[in-house]
């Protein structure tokens, strides 16, 4: 049976976003979001992060640091009882200054080619699923896939927060944080394929 996933962004979204953040001490979890994976972990969502990395390809930090950090997230999420079923970032730029990250590639956001991968590597159906962050671009899986998603906090200028709140992109909807997009997808009704000829 296909599962259901959350297609979390990582910066602005679970942590505090600092500009090109890479060292574990500068990683501050926003307020109320390990609660709020814990409650999607237990209603059976996979959790799934997927970001870009460009300050890999600036030469700002190594993809060796990244996954340092992004190691050190895992066990910490998992000592609380959250296990993050997999994790996806883009390292490049399409101007780069390290030319082995130099490149127009499918899997910056917005474009969807991680989403993609994590669709076919773990089976996941978009129509049962959210995508999850503080930027639009984080939210394109949305537009073409049945997948709804939740805008956060004020990254966006407040133009396009607004089109959101007048529902002018149907699966998408705004929320504050991620605490409050949880709440909204755990009150919702889920739909399973299980029970549908019954
Ligand atoms: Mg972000
Ligand atoms: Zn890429």
């Amino acid at each position: 049976m296909s599962s259901r996933a959350i297609f979390l962004d990582r910066d602005g979204t679970i942590n505090t976003d600092k500009d090109y953040l890479y060292r574990i001490s500068d990683f501050e979890f926003i307020p109320g979001c390990t609660e709020a994976l814990r409650a999607l972990t237990n209603a059976g969502y996979r959790l799934i992060i997927i970001s870009n990395q460009s300050g890999i390809a600036r030469g700002y930090y190594t993809e060796a640091d990244y996954l340092a950090l992004d190691e050190w997230l895992k066990n910490t999420l998992r000592a609380q009882g959250i296990e993050l079923t997999a994790t996806y970032y883009c390292p490049h730029l399409p101007d780069a200054p390290v030319e082995r990250y130099r490149m127009t590639c499918t899997c910056r956001k917005p474009a969807i080619g991680l989403y993609e991968k994590a669709i076919r590597e773990w089976d996941i159906d978009p129509s049962l699923s959210y995508a999850i962050g503080d930027r639009m671009r984080d939210l394109e899986i949305c537009k073409s896939t049945g997948c709804r998603g939740f805008l956060l906090n004020t990254t966006e200028p407040e133009a396009i927060i607004d089109d959101v709140k007048k529902g002018i992109y149907p699966d998408i909807r705004y929320a504050a944080d991620l605490s409050e997009a949880a709440s909204v997808i755990l009150a919702s009704p889920v739909w399973d394929p299980a029970q549908s000829h019954s």
